[in-house]
């Protein structure tokens, strides 16, 4: 079984065998089962050239050209050319590449913007809403008024209506559009129009679909948010991690909302992996990836809609597909368990209506290893025998490792 392209194992195994076998489990783990998870994919060697390298080992606090640290000169470069690459391939003023993490962007967006106690209004959790829109366990909820919008019952799509009223009579700060389960597309010149009718900042936290944004297979919020926050290692395919993109009457704001505020030392092993994904999102490959995601989502919602799961909004205009598998007489977390049991890896989700779990696919994962429609269908069948036990596991587990066997993530 081959290893990840800048796994040293023979390095790691000599030194350190116990973490080296751990390092080779999760490997073998991630080829033989299908990552169903909306939010992953599999980065790659390049990425993973990058996020392995020295660069790990230098501080740089601050921003290329001014650090209060010696020697950047070179990682200043990698910096520059990451920003460079963010703002032409978004089309943005000003691209902010240092936030740890989709959450730290986010935190840092809020801290350019507002001040504790402020009114956001942003999607609901039990409608999709992220932990940074408002959840009480996060640094958003305690620190910040959160007032949530949800999904109309019967499509399941934004409620236009409630965000207008609610942006009218609770005359937010900021306005937050963005989810981690809506599969469909976001209309942002409709959140831009009641941002300005309150006079709120519109921050886009385009965490899932900035991937789909590059390949131009979804509508870009940049021309629209004030602000766009994302992470850079979903449908992006790059290195787990944040950025931040703006006009550049934010720039100096946001730069300094990220550091110093939030965070110290730039990771500039990731921003060189960023500098990376950027580049291979620029290419007419991952163009023709992004539209074969959204190809293999619709399929996979069409499949298991006829295998009788209620699939959210009746299908996807993008990666994700969210579905209430009840109607097969299972529930969300009993489903998650019996499809890991096959090897068939995924999250459940918040369900807009009741207390009840849904579960929440993607297929960015997937469609880089070079899975398309014929495998979406075989798949949706596959899930659908699983959770009405028509198949016993062994058997599913089988054909998951048969089917994934053919499309090696890392195939050298
Ligand atoms: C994934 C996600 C985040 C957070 O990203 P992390 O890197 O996990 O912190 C924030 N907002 C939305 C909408 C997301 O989907």
């Amino acid at each position: 079984m081959p290893v990840t392209p800048t796994l040293e194992a023979d390095v790691l195994r000599r030194q350190d065998p116990e973490l080296a076998e751990i390092l080779i489990g999760e490997t073998v783990r991630q080829s033989t089962t299908l990552q169903l998870i909306a939010a992953e994919n599999f980065t790659s060697p390049a990425v993973l050239a990058a996020l392995g390298s020295p660069l790990t080992n230098k501080y740089a606090e601050g921003y290329p050209g001014a650090r209060h640290h010696g020697g950047c000169e070179i990682v200043d470069m990698a910096e520059r050319i990451a920003v460079d690459r963010a703002k032409a391939l978004f089309g943005a003023e000003h691209a902010n590449v240092q936030a740890h993490s989709g959450s730290s962007a986010v935190l840092a967006v809020y801290a350019a913007l507002l001040r504790p106690g402020d009114t956001v209004l942003a999607m609901g959790l039990p409608f999709g809403g992220h932990l940074t829109h408002g959840s009480p366990a996060n640094f958003s909820g305690r620190w910040f008024d959160f007032v949530g919008y949800g999904v109309e019952a019967e499509s399941g799509l934004i409620d236009h209506e409630q965000v207008r009223t609610l942006a009218r009579t609770r005359r937010p700060k900021a306005i937050v559009c963005g989810s981690i389960s809506y599969p469909r597309h976001i209309d942002y010149a409709f959140f831009r129009e009641v941002a300005d009718e309150v006079g709120a900042y519109l921050i886009a936290d385009a965490a899932h679909p900035i991937g789909l944004v590059a390949g131009g297979a979804a509508p870009s919020p940049v021309p629209y948010a004030d602000v766009v926050c994302a992470t850079t290692h979903k449908v992006l395919r790059g290195p787990r991690g944040g950025m931040i993109l703006c006009g550049s009457d934010l720039a100096e704001r946001v730069d300094r909302a990220v550091f110093p505020f939030t965070q110290g030392g730039a990771q500039m092993h990731t921003i060189a992996a960023k500098a990376v994904a950027f580049g291979e999102a620029a290419a007419p490959a991952f163009t023709a990836y992004a539209h074969q995601v959204v190809a293999n989502a619709r399929v996979l919602a069409e499949g298991l809609a006829e295998q009788g799961l209620a699939v959210t909004t009746g299908g996807t205009d993008t990666h994700l597909v969210a579905a209430d598998p009840a109607p097969l007489g299972v529930d969300g977390r009993t489903a998650r368990g019996r499809l890991a049991a096959a090897g068939m890896v995924l999250d459940t989700c918040a369900l807009p209506h009741g207390d009840a779990r849904g579960l929440r696919l993607g297929t960015a994962a997937l469609t880089t290893q070079g899975m398309g429609e014929l495998e979406m269908a075989r798949i949706a069948a596959l899930f659908a025998a699983v959770l009405r036990e028509d198949v016993d596991s062994k058997r599913a587990r089988e054909e998951v490792r048969e089917l994934a066997g053919r499309f090696p993530p890392y195939p050298e």
